[in-house]
């Protein structure tokens, strides 16, 4: 609790903050609330939980690292065959290594062990075994935030304003 998206002035969305941080760009009229929670920080300030700027931000592209780590989270630690959540994932190439498949975002997904060795050295559609979502390059880090900060039923109200989580 207590995390606040804040959108441009263009309504996409900036970055995450603290609701204090939300709170002082409310007061200082930088920032329009959208959303709040039930809860109320005091009389009529209920908690913020989406903002607006009042004014437009420029933002600089930032390239996220392919890593194991972050394949995972990108599908959220879900095997991408069989949609079991778990800890102990594999990454699978999704067109085999042994056939040319490159390591890249658009060809490793997450898979159970027991996914990736039944798929063995087939294609998904060889194994008869279909992808859940098609795998591709997130679109940003504050993408990748998002994800993370809307799993289970945390901040649903911000989906309203992001595409694609
Ligand atoms: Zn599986």
């Amino acid at each position: 609790m207590g995390k606040v998206l804040v959108l441009n002035a263009s309504y996409e969305p900036l970055n995450i903050t603290s609701w204090r941080r939300a709170i002082v760009l409310l007061l200082k009229g930088k920032a329009e609330q959208l959303e709040h929670s039930n809860r109320v920080l005091y009389a009529d300030l209920p908690f913020p939980t989406v903002i607006r700027l009042r004014y437009y931000v420029r933002v600089p592209y930032k390239e996220i690292p392919l890593t194991r780590r972050n394949v995972l989270e990108r599908d959220r630690n879900t095997c991408q065959y069989c949609n079991t959540k778990r800890d102990q994932l594999t990454l699978d190439h999704v067109l085999p290594r042994s056939r040319g498949g490159g390591d890249t975002w658009e060809n490793l997904v997450a898979a159970c062990v027991r996914c990736n060795v039944k798929k063995g050295n087939r294609t998904p559609k060889e194994a008869n075994m279909n992808l859940l979502t098609k795998p591709r390059r997130p679109h940003s880090s504050l993408h990748f935030e998002l994800l993370k900060c809307t799993q289970g039923n945390h901040n649903q109200e911000w989906k309203k304003y992001v595409i694609g989580i």
